[in-house]
């Protein structure tokens, strides 16, 4: 297979909070990766934008140490290196004062693509989009891109919505779901919407159920003030598993374009009926051999905030009346990761004497590690001695199958960025969409609030609370074992 790089247009990149962690762990190293698969034209330019007192040199090595600090193989490419950070800028800016922009307005070209990253706190959105436009620097072709949290409910999602939207058109804004930006999660799409085989099935008369399930092994430990105020209901289900949930549930848009991907979305979001109580199960990991407990991590002896969480949801329309969708995810797991089951219904009957196993077809999508799928089919076991039935996987793990060329596959950031360069809104959050999730979660989170609910413990690097287990036995059924 030979890889394609299609070269996106001229452009000035600002990233806000250039200096910041996202900046350096992700935006810039993945900048430099697809630098070097050559997809950013000459003449493009990245500008680093904080209030750290820099000069362009100073920030050329910060960078250059962020590469090698968080980067992969292409690290190794030192005359690489050197080449992209002679495309890096600096400017000193205040988000909330004036210095720096009559400088960020000289140096930021109108003739070629704009776009501004916002990789700060949420609070100084507002801030940036105006002096953006008081400053006459920003235009009506101007990207913006705005990282999550997008809110913590529907108020302050709205409220951020319309502070946005004083000074920039929603075509203009691109909220990024780094989710949305791997490889596997597009492939959903293409295996669903690309294939005869699937698409007939992909309904309540073939589907048993589904799962997803985004386990990590880590704590919150460092980051746990602003994770105990969030929980895994904010942090991940409202967005992350959420965007997952649609990418699966939703009808067949007309064409892969923005708005129609969008408007399908939208219509499963809106279908998502009320959990009830009793289908939610909230956990927090207690401390083990190799950490401390959630309440230790977050400093907070009294915290109710979840690590983890456990739901059954429904969704109210005529393709899924009846399939529960299992959603999961949480902190100090047993292992890393992240993968979407789509588990068909029994055949009914089998026509094998003998053959009393419950044969069902699984299509599992793994976002990590390893990005790849594989569908369990029932055949023959091989050899003599009768038809005794085995399950065995098809396993397409992209590494396997696409060979060197899977190197090239570009991370989330990466992509997403691109996209954004090239204006293709298609992989990023609507501001309806945002707002319709949260109006979905807000009573969710305010009914536990209101009971008082206290999130039940569990063994770090378990699969979590056995209420969890409990509940899909309830059901006649069982999570996926989580593996690495
Ligand atoms: P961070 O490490 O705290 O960086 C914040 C950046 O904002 C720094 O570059 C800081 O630089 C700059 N900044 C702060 N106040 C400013 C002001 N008044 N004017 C101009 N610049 C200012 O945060 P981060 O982890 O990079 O996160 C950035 C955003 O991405 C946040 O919204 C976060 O929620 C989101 N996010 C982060 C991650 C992640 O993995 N880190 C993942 C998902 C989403 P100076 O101090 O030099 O001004």
């Amino acid at each position: 297979m030979v890889s394609r790089v299609i070269p996106v247009e001229t452009f000035d990149l600002v990233i806000f909070g250039g200096t910041g962690d996202l900046a350096r762990r992700k935006i810039l190293p993945g900048l430099f990766r697809r630098f070097r698969s050559g997809q950013m034209p000459e003449g493009s330019r990245i500008i680093g934008a904080a209030r750290s007192d820099l000069d362009q040199a100073g920030y050329r090595q910060m960078i250059a140490d962020a590469v090698a600090e968080f980067g992969g193989e292409e690290k190794k490419d030192s005359k690489g290196l050197d080449a992209f950070i002679e495309t890096l800028d600096y400017v000193a800016i205040d988000a909330k004062g004036d210095g720096g922009w009559a400088k960020l307005a000289e140096i930021v070209r109108k003739d070629v693509v704009q776009a501004f990253y916002f990789s700060v706190a949420p609070s100084l959105f507002g801030d940036l989009a105006e002096r953006l436009h008081t400053n006459n620097i920003a235009n009506e072709q101007s990207r913006i891109v705005v990282e999550k949290p997008f809110g913590r409910d529907l108020e302050t999602a709205r409220a951020l919505n319309e502070t946005l939207a004083t000074h920039f058109d929603e075509s203009q804004i691109y909220r990024i779901d780094h989710y949305l930006g791997k490889e596997t999660v597009q492939n959903l799409m293409a295996v669903r919407f690309g294939n005869m085989l699937f698409e007939p099935l992909w309904n309540n008369h073939y589907v048993d159920h589904i799962q997803v399930t985004v386990a990590e092994t880590v704590g919150v430990g460092g980051r746990g003030a602003y994770y105990d105020k969030s929980g895994a209901m904010r942090d991940m289900v409202q967005n992350h598993l959420m965007q997952l949930l649609c990418l699966i549930a939703m009808e067949p848009p007309s064409q892969f374009g923005a708005d129609e991907v969008r408007d399908e979305k939208l219509k499963v979001i809106r279908a998502l009926q009320p959990v009830e109580p009793h289908h939610i199960v909230r956990g927090q990991y207690d401390a083990g051999p190799n950490g401390p407990s959630y309440r230790e991590d977050a400093e907070n002896a009294r915290s109710f905030t979840e690590s983890f969480i456990a739901m059954k949801c429904e969704i109210a329309n005529w393709r899924w009346a009846g399939v529960p969708f299992y959603l999961r995810t949480g902190k100090r797991m047993k292992a890393r990761s992240s993968e979407i089951t789509v588990v068909f219904k029994d055949l009914g009957h089998s026509i094998f004497e003998g053959d009393e196993a419950r044969h069902r077809n699984i299509l599992s999508i793994r976002l990590q590690p390893n990005e790849g799928m594989d569908l369990q089919v029932t055949i023959k076991e091989p050899g003599p001695g009768g038809m005794r039935l085995i399950d065995v996987p098809l396993d397409m793990t992209f590494a396997d199958a696409l060979g060197p060329d899977a190197e090239e596959v570009p991370d989330a950031y990466e992509r997403l960025i691109m996209d954004v360069i090239r204006g293709n809104q298609t992989l990023f959050m609507r501001g309806d969409e945002v707002e319709a999730a949260w109006r979905w979660t807000d009573p969710l989170i305010n009914g536990w609030e209101a009971r008082n609910d206290v999130p039940k413990l569990y063994d770090a690097g378990s699969a979590g609370p056995e209420d969890a287990l409990a509940m899909m036995h309830r059901d006649g059924r069982r999570w996926r074992e989580i593996k690495a």
